[in-house]
């Protein structure tokens, strides 16, 4: 298979594990015979800093122009400190999803058996959980009308979703607890917020196409606690935008860190893969970032935009084999985890690469 694949790797330490999820992606096109054809583009920061703007029109162009994006993170301490600067790296994520119509962001929360003890939560509670979010990228309350009035005194962010909106995604979600155990969890807060009843009401609608598929609705303050609770009667969990945002930081807690959770973004054209965590400025430059999420991104580019199952699941089986063998990086070492294999973000490539 012959494909072209943009590497955007964006800020901090999204630089240093792009870099290792490419490798692995070379290493599966030499292995499994395929030619995959790389450019590279600017994004956030590092875009600012080059041309004023955090997603200039050329990266946008080589992004629908690819058959899939591997993607860093955004971010730098500079915005995080100045809430008034007008132009932000985190503006060109938001236009990337608008623009490229990435509508449904999936993000797998599965826990690695040799990681139980990296979670805060206990082993017999977390042992086989496996839960696949949906979280809506286009609506809500992030890109509704916002402002100020009063003189500055009163602030407003104005949440909107339409019913087209919701059904695309409800459908992706369906059609994926099909491939699972047949079970979708729709969460909002119909109770008490319009756009919520809404969703509630669309949702409900496309249950009746997927009579196979066991749904159930629950407000999010309730899947907060439940998360924790007993994360294991999860499958498929759909969502809007900024409960999915809280409640998938949360669930990554589940996998014991955020350096191993990968996301993808989908729509009807490119999708884009990206490790959930940020740039990570605390410890960029350090050679310490777990590119576990970004290896786990690469695999989850292969088997949904590109259909190669067989390519993503050696990826997963390498890095499984890897923790087996009782190699970590900082953030998922614990006290059982001899120093010696404890790993910097090339190494832990490398050992990938080696059992791959
Ligand atoms: P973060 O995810 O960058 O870091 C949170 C904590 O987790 C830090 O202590 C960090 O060292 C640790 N961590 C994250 N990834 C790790 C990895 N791969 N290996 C080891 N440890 C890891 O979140 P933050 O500190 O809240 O934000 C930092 C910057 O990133 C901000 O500018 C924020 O806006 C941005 N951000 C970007 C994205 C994105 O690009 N999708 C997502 C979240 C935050």
């Amino acid at each position: 298979m012959k494909k072209n694949i943009l590497i955007v790797p964006g800020d901090g330490i999204g630089q240093e594990v792009t870099a290792v999820g490419k490798k692995v992606l070379d290493r599966i096109a030499e292995k499994f015979g395929h030619e995959f054809i790389y450019d590279e583009a600017l994004i956030g920061h590092v875009a600012i800093e080059a041309t004023g703007s955090p997603l200039p029109d050329e990266t946008l162009a080589k992004m629908k122009a690819s058959d899939a994006v591997l993607f860093g993170a955004v971010g730098h301490p500079k915005y995080d400190n100045d809430p008034s600067a007008k132009v932000r790296p985190e503006q060109g994520l938001l236009k990337m999803r608008k623009e490229l119509g990435l509508y449904a962001n999936l993000r797998p929360i599965k826990l690695f058996d040799e990681l139980l003890g990296a979670s805060s939560i206990k082993p017999e509670i977390l042992k086989g959980a496996d839960i696949l979010f949906f979280r809506e990228l286009t609506g809500d309350i992030y890109f509704g009308e916002k402002g100020r009035k009063n003189d500055g005194d009163t602030a407003y962010d104005v949440a909107e979703y339409s019913r087209y909106e919701v059904e695309r995604i409800a459908r992706k979600a369906f059609d994926a607890a099909r491939t699972r155990k047949k079970k979708l969890c729709s969460v909002d807060k119909a109770n008490v917020i319009e756009t919520s009843r809404l969703w509630r009401e669309v949702v409900q609608k496309i249950a009746l196409e997927y009579p196979d598929v066991e749904v159930e609705h629950q407000f999010v303050d309730a899947t907060a606690m439940l998360l924790i609770k007993d994360p294991k009667r999860f499958d498929v969990v759909v969502t809007a935008n900024l409960f999915g945002d809280i409640l998938t930081d949360e669930a990554s807690q589940i996998a014991g860190s955020m350096g191993m959770l990968a996301s993808a973004s989908v729509g009807d054209g490119t999708g884009v893969y990206e490790p959930i965590h940020g740039s990570a400025h605390d410890i960029t430059g350090k050679g310490v970032a777990n590119p576990l999420a970004s290896i786990l991104s690469a695999a989850l580019l292969l088997d949904i935009s590109f259909g190669l199952k067989a390519e993503s699941d050696a990826v997963i089986n390498a890095v499984d084999a890897v923790l087996k063998a009782g190699y970590r990086t900082r953030d998922i070492a614990d006290a059982t985890t001899a120093p010696e294999n404890i790993l910097g973000t090339d190494a832990m490539g490398a050992k990938v690469l080696e059992f791959l």
